[in-house]
């Protein structure tokens, strides 16, 4: 079967299969979102592209984001990015606290609201622009100048952003944050409204599937070595405390965001993306997951 038909066929699927899980209501204006969305998209590295439901319609990519900022910070510090954050498993909820005291206030890992939080403040300190370079650099490594940030749902999240305050607040009393936490936590909401399709996402992190080069223009956005770590990370750590359970069912590097998107790569053949706003307990879409694991099961095709 196809790629077009298979992701079809489970579309109407998972459709049809009772949503048991709840939008992200945390955040005041993600809890506004139709819940009914339901969008996935592939791109191949033969040039391939299919999308279903809302696969054009934009929304909150949220820690999805995570992944951007830790790839430009990396092209920045190289392997120095490490002594920051760590690069291992959490096994806690992507917001939690309770490891940063043992830690001594480095992060478990980068997609940690804890571990992008310190990604934010290394993107302060070198960054001239910072949210002008950010949006600049998604851009251009895109070649889409639609993606943008939105100042809606960042001030949203700002006003209700207690639990990132203590964290970040927290984290500088170690002495591993350089800048004013408030000038790192309005770059990290910023970071977080991303707002983008499954056609986009799928479009934009296809270059992790081929070593880290641009499909079409064959440039370089990280070298081998990092695109291989990108999607290490993003393998083990890709869903927080539900990283082994994505890895068990779907068998991809992924990231997942509580606007309801997830992204999965798989090295030397697509990437995809997937959007339903309804989140289980981990705070991963639901339906986006059963979708990811009807894919790799019945296409046969994952790293295990
Ligand atoms: N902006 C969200 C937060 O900081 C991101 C969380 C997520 O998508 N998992 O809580």
């Amino acid at each position: 079967m196809s790629f077009e038909d298979l992701i079809r066929d489970i579309y109407q699927n998972i459709q049809q299969l009772e949503d048991r899980g709840e939008t992200a209501s945390y955040i005041p204006e993600l809890s506004r979102i139709d819940p009914s969305n339901f969008g996935v998209h592939i791109s191949t590295i033969h040039g391939d592209q299919f999308g279903i439901g809302n696969c054009y319609d934009k929304f909150s990519i949220q820690s999805i984001s995570k992944v951007l900022s830790l790839i430009l910070a990396y092209r920045i510090l190289d392997h120095k990015i490490w002594d920051r954050v760590g690069v291992e498993p959490s096994g806690t909820a992507f917001n939690s606290l309770f490891q940063l005291e043992a830690d001594q206030g480095v992060p478990r890992n980068p997609f940690l609201n804890a571990g992008a939080i310190v990604v934010s403040d290394i993107l302060l300190s070198h960054l001239k622009h910072p949210k002008a370079d950010f949006i600049d650099f998604v851009r251009t490594i895109s070649n889409n100048t639609t993606i943008d940030y939105s100042s809606r749902i960042a001030q949203s999240e700002k006003e209700v952003g207690y639990r990132n305050v203590a964290l970040c607040n927290y984290i500088k009393s170690f002495g591993q944050i350089n800048n004013e936490p408030s000038d790192v936590l309005d770059f990290y909401y910023d970071l977080c409204s991303l707002e983008m399709s499954t056609k986009d996402l799928s479009e934009l992190f296809l270059f992790l599937a081929h070593d880290g080069r641009d499909i079409a223009s064959n440039k370089r956005i990280l070298n081998e070595r990092q695109s291989k770590r990108i999607n290490a990370l993003m393998q083990t750590c890709g869903f927080y405390d539900e990283s082994g359970e994505f890895a068990f069912k779907v068998g991809l590097p992924g990231k997942s965001g509580v606007g309801g998107g997830i992204i999965a790569i798989h090295p030397d053949q697509y990437s995809i993306a997937v959007w339903s706003p309804k989140l289980n307990k981990k705070g991963n879409s639901y339906k986006g997951m059963k979708f990811l694991e009807a894919f790799t099961t019945r296409s046969e095709l994952s790293l295990f």
